[in-house]
């Protein structure tokens, strides 16, 4: 997503952060807003790559700190048991360390969109390892246990740069 002109409104970009996301920092939070509007869900500003997987519920909504960018399911993401739900969730996870990017290959998901092959061979075993069991009022996975599960897989953890939300 690295860009030096913001790929919503074409401003140019200087501070180091808007190039690195492509997007100046008033584009950013329009679109996390609008991100929160169509999931659902609530995004916390947890960076993932320092902080792991963060959950919480406030009033009654989920909350965490990905953005829900993919589905396979049209229920929406949540934590706590072992639907569809929570497929969803861990495939949102694990689209942050196995992003679609040229060269990758992906499987198709709902909605004639795709995710990366190894996101989804992945995301079943994640949901059963942190989601499914996770309290329904929330959790938190860290990083590093995140790492070292995939690598309990026999996969390899891709050199990681930030997303941003
Ligand atoms: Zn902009």
């Amino acid at each position: 997503m690295r860009s030096n002109i913001c790929i919503k409104c074409h401003k140019p970009l200087s501070d180091p952060k808007s190039v690195e996301r492509g997007m100046g920092p008033v584009c950013a939070r329009r679109e996390s807003a609008k991100a929160e509007m169509e999931s659902g869900v609530i995004l916390l500003q947890d960076p993932f790559l320092k902080e792991g997987l963060v959950c919480k519920r406030i009033d009654g909504k989920l909350a965490c700190n990905i953005p829900i960018e993919i589905h396979h399911h049209a229920e929406g993401v949540e934590i706590g048991y072992s639907g569809s739900g929570p497929a969803d969730l861990a495939l949102n996870v694990l689209n942050m360390i196995f992003p679609v990017e040229p060269g990758v290959e992906t499987t198709p998901i709902f909605n004639g969109k795709v995710c990366s092959r190894m996101a989804w061979n992945l995301h079943q075993g994640f949901k059963w390892k942190y989601i499914a069991g996770m309290d329904e009022n929330g959790g938190r996975v860290t990083i590093e246990d995140i790492y070292q599960w995939i690598e309990e897989q026999g996969v390899k953890i891709p050199e990681m740069h930030e997303k941003s939300a």
